[in-house]
């Protein structure tokens, strides 16, 4: 579990970091044009630490969520903005959640249970839900999507392309949102139009997870 994770750690900075231009325009449309540069920021620093090695670990699940947990830590003293302690917080949650697993849950239960806990980190945190023109708006599809995949009785390649595949569209589904959380919400009616830059990275994560676990 652990090399699936240091490699979509280190694969998403790479994307963000290419992305990092798009996910500014989007923002300047709506925002206040920094969420490229702000992930951008958050994730090298991400890489840096996997750089400097690996903490002790008691087991690969162990390792992984205690991983998890520190890159939150980092993105919440990075990233700055909005975005910085949501992410954070929801890599600190998913981390956790990868820590209190029971050792019997396939890894696909413990993505999803991760996943799950990283939304409701989002969620608590934001005070958002579905249909407010942000993140969650990709997250919460993909979650629903990975879950309706896995009870169809998908392996864990199918779960993570449907997670990225639903949060794909759960960005298109922002552009006609009236945004009602974040520095969008100043623009009333006129951030109708427009695609949410959260959401965006928030379906590029999942698309490169789905990535990484599918090479
Ligand atoms: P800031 O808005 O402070 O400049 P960023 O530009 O880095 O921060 O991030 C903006 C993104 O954060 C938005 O596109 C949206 O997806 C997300 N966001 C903002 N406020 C909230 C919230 N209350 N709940 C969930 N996501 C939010
Ligand atoms: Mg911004």
């Amino acid at each position: 579990m652990f090399d699936v994770l240091e490699t979509w750690l280190r694969r998403s900075a790479e994307r963000i970091h290419e992305a990092a231009p798009e996910l500014t325009a989007l923002d300047q449309a709506i925002g206040d044009g920094d969420h490229g540069t702000n992930m951008d920021r958050g994730f090298t620093a991400i890489v840096v630490q996997l750089d400097a090695g690996t903490p002790e670990a008691d087991g690969d699940r162990a390792l992984a969520g205690t991983v998890l947990r520190t890159a939150g830590r980092t993105l919440i003293s990075t990233v700055g903005g909005a975005a910085g302690p949501l992410y954070g917080t929801a890599f600190m949650r998913g981390g956790s959640a990868i820590l209190a697993a029971d050792p019997g849950l396939s890894p696909m239960d413990v993505l999803l249970t991760a996943l799950d806990a990283a939304i409701t980190g989002i969620a608590g945190l934001g005070k958002a839900t579905i249909g407010e023109k942000t993140m969650l708006d990709a997250l919460i599809p993909g979650l629903t999507a990975g879950r309706a995949t896995q009870a169809a009785g998908g392996d864990l390649v199918a779960v993570v392309v449907a997670m990225a595949d639903a949060a794909e569209a759960g960005v298109a589904s922002t552009i006609p949102m009236l945004a009602t959380k974040g520095r969008a919400s100043y623009l009333g009616e006129r951030s109708i139009g427009h695609q949410d830059p959260g959401a965006t990275s928030s379906a590029l994560l999942l698309r490169t997870l789905a990535d990484v676990v599918a090479a």
